[in-house]
């Protein structure tokens, strides 16, 4: 094969100013201020569908207060990694409070929440190990999978009769990790942990969640889906996120205390780059603390999601099966559906379209995601545009089968 140069395919790469020939450019939006629950983008307040700060707490005043605070007593930056000058005592009691709330033996924070699953498992797992991975495990679990070495056993999304057939087929070797998701981000779904975890123990597989999109939303006062299922004590390892329920950034990963020590020492991704600034680890601890003593918070996300839910469902939109904070609408083809997007976004909401491979080339869905601030009022006004946007792009209502072919010849025209 001819040589190329390594530029050659971003020369080549068009996709994206072809959709923005025709308008329907989605991504890297720059918003130019926020109050949570609605935000402003091009001039323009949105209502905002599509974040993930599911307990609206970054701009809660006690958490605003607390990362202020801690800018004062500490300064901007730790300015370095956190084996050398950069763990403060607020990193332990964080770890603390953390492990505790989760119900691990112990917990590990990192700077970012992908770099606790890919360094949690890169370390970990190695050439001699295998790894039973969902198909749609999270992209940061791939990159630890990668990092490892280990051999990847990819299977079918929440099939857990594929899980067991390929355990079955390894049953005898020694080393060996299930990874899943607790929820899955775009659609919402649950992994079966009820059906995993006898199957982990059957197979003396070692099990890890990742709670990302669970802490905050689901379980016992937002514990996640492993307390949700009532089988924390029987997972070894949870992982999770400061960037969603906890309003902030960074990650963390709940653990024996054997397995955090050994992380402290060996994961290159915790030793070799600088720990997050004191007012993030102050945010994450006083967001933790009000989702702990505030579980009606949970309770809120919860309900806005569940109505939403069941009103978009009454108009004819497809939800799937999700039962958390993420409501998905599958909308069909990826120009029909950046078409939608387009369209409540110039009429006033800002949500998440989700193209493949994420989601099958006929099924791409917007994501629309919930917060406990959001207001009925809110909630009521997105569900007036996604009736008549719906029904103007032919998602729901009479137009569905007459557009059809004005989406097939749009895509011609496209051709991304
Ligand atoms: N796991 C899942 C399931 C996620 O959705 C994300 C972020 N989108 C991460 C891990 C990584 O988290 P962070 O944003 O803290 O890097």
């Amino acid at each position: 094969m001819a040589q190329r140069d390594i530029f050659e395919k971003c020369v080549a790469f068009k996709r994206h100013k072809v959709a923005k020939e025709f308008g329907v450019y989605p991504y890297f939006r720059p918003l130019v201020s926020s109050e949570g629950h609605r935000v402003v983008i091009d001039g323009k307040p949105r209502i905002m569908l599509g974040s993930n700060n599911y307990l609206g707490l970054t701009h809660h005043p006690e958490v605003l207060a607390a990362a202020k605070k801690a800018l004062d007593d500490f300064g901007t930056g730790c300015t370095g990694s956190r084996m050398l000058n950069g763990t403060l005592l607020l990193h332990e009691t964080l770890e603390e409070e953390l492990a505790d709330f989760i119900g691990t033996e112990a917990a590990l924070v990192w700077s970012t929440g992908f770099m606790s699953n890919s360094g949690s498992v890169g370390t970990l797992c190695t050439r001699k190990d295998i790894i039973f991975a969902d198909r749609e495990d999270h992209a940061s679990l791939i990159d630890g999978f990668i990092l490892s070495g280990a051999r990847l056993v990819r299977f079918r999304h929440n099939n857990v009769e594929d899980l067991e057939r390929k355990l079955e087929a390894n049953r005898d070797h020694p080393g060996k990790l299930i990874a899943v998701d607790g929820v899955y981000s775009m659609t919402g779904e649950l992994a079966p942990l009820d059906q995993i975890v006898p199957l982990a123990q059957e197979y003396n597989a070692r099990l890890l969640v990742d709670e990302a999109h669970a802490i905050g939303t689901i379980g016992e006062g937002g514990r996640g889906t492993c307390s949700h299922f009532g089988v924390t004590k029987n997972v070894d390892l949870i992982s999770g996120t400061f960037s969603k329920s906890f309003a902030s950034m960074g990650g963390f990963l709940g653990c024996p205390q054997a397995v955090k020590e050994y992380l402290m020492h060996h994961s290159r991704q915790l030793m070799y780059t600088a720990s997050f600034t004191p007012s993030v680890l102050a945010t994450v601890l006083a967001a933790l603390r009000i989702t702990r003593d505030q579980p009606e918070l949970v309770a809120q996300v919860r309900e806005n999601a569940a109505w939403m839910r069941s009103e978009l469902e009454a108009m004819g939109y497809n939800c799937l099966s999700s039962n958390t904070a993420v409501v998905p609408i599958v909308i069909g083809p990826v120009e029909q559906m950046l078409w939608f997007n387009k369209r409540i976004f110039e009429e006033g909401i800002f949500a998440n379209p989700v193209l493949p491979p994420a989601v099958p080339t006929n099924a791409c869905l917007v994501r629309t995601s919930y917060m406990a601030t959001q207001k009925r009022a809110d909630l009521v006004e997105a569900l007036d545009i996604f009736r008549r946007v719906g029904e103007e792009v032919g998602v729901i209502g009479p137009n569905k089968d007459a557009m059809k072919t004005h989406w097939e010849e749009l895509a011609q025209q496209m051709a991304i």
